[in-house]
């Protein structure tokens, strides 16, 4: 931590070998760390009282000193639950708190975060990330060639699948509609692919064993048409909303497809802005394909203020 409270005053003080301090959180004694190697940073005799605390890199460090010293390391305190956490960053302008998160996080650490702070900002390090940007129509693209590739499987259509079936599977389409996020329609898709694929090959197992003759219900191509092109109509009207805005926006500022090399899959559960820091520029996720290039500049205009 770059703040601990002095035991005689309780004033806000850095680390110093001189200097004694408590902790603002827990209020045990605090020992100054004042090395070579390190950041220097006050340290607990144990263990850290926050478990949702990081150890502080230069990478934290550097993030913080963009924002006033009395915003960083802000006690955040539910009267309630009598949980208590020291936020990275609080702004009190916009009653906004900022994380910076460097190493991996758990969803339940996520979850129980997302739900302590209120109005949320992620910062994630993602310097050695591989992350593949192109323009945003080429999502379009995909999304119809995935469409293509399912229709276009030739399927016996003398094997009829079931009305009641039939019904299962639209209703599963519906509960996607309607629960589709903006931008997102992969997952999506490949589960209702999953779940189409395995009722044919029940009925198609059925039949090979006699155990059903005459069927009453529809092809398995109607039944897939009607299934699939929905889902891709409504991810592709989404996209072209991405595609509308980014005319209004300058080539820093962009909305772009991206592929994200062994992706860190707890940040689709994210119900916060996420914002990966690249070490050149800001990728704010808008969905698992489409993100948004967001200028350092731009974000400290927004949430800081100048120091
Ligand atoms: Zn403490």
């Amino acid at each position: 931590m770059e703040f601990g409270l002095d035991v005689n005053t309780r004033t806000r003080v850095r680390p110093s070998r001189q200097q004694r301090a408590i902790c603002q959180c827990c209020e045990e004694e605090l020992i100054a760390k004042c090395g070579n190697f390190r950041v220097h940073h006050w340290a607990h005799k144990n263990s850290h009282c926050d478990s949702w605390w990081e150890p502080e890199t230069e990478w934290h460090r550097n993030w913080k000193n963009k924002f006033p010293a009395e915003w960083r390391e802000s006690i955040k305190y539910d009267t309630i639950s009598n949980e208590k956490h020291i936020a990275d960053i609080y702004n009190p302008n916009n009653d906004l708190v900022i994380e910076f998160q460097n190493s991996p996080i758990s969803l339940d650490e996520l979850r129980s975060r997302e739900s302590f702070y209120n109005k949320l900002i992620w910062v994630v390090n993602a310097e050695n990330a591989v992350i593949k940007t192109t323009s945003i129509q080429s999502i379009s693209e995909e999304a119809n060639t995935m469409l293509e590739e399912i229709l276009n499987e030739t399927m016996n259509d003398f094997i009829k699948i079931p009305s009641e079936i039939v019904s299962l599977l639209n209703n599963q389409k519906d509960k996607i509609l309607s629960e589709m996020k903006e931008g997102f329609y992969k997952q999506e898709l490949k589960e209702l692919k999953y779940h189409f694929n395995t009722q044919f090959d029940i009925v198609a197992q059925k039949i090979q064993e006699g155990k059903i003759i005459h069927i009453v219900g529809e092809a398995p191509t109607k039944v897939k048409e009607n299934l699939f092109r929905p889902i891709v109509n409504k991810a592709v009207q989404y996209i072209d909303n991405f595609i509308n805005k980014n005319e209004y926006l300058d080539q820093n500022n962009q909305y772009l497809n991206y592929e994200w090399k062994r992706r860190k899959k707890v940040w689709n559960y994210s119900k916060k802005p996420v914002f990966l820091d690249t070490g050149e520029e800001l990728l704010w996720l808008q969905s698992d394909t489409i993100l948004k290039k967001t200028p350092y500049s731009k974000f400290l205009t927004k949430y800081s203020i100048n120091i």
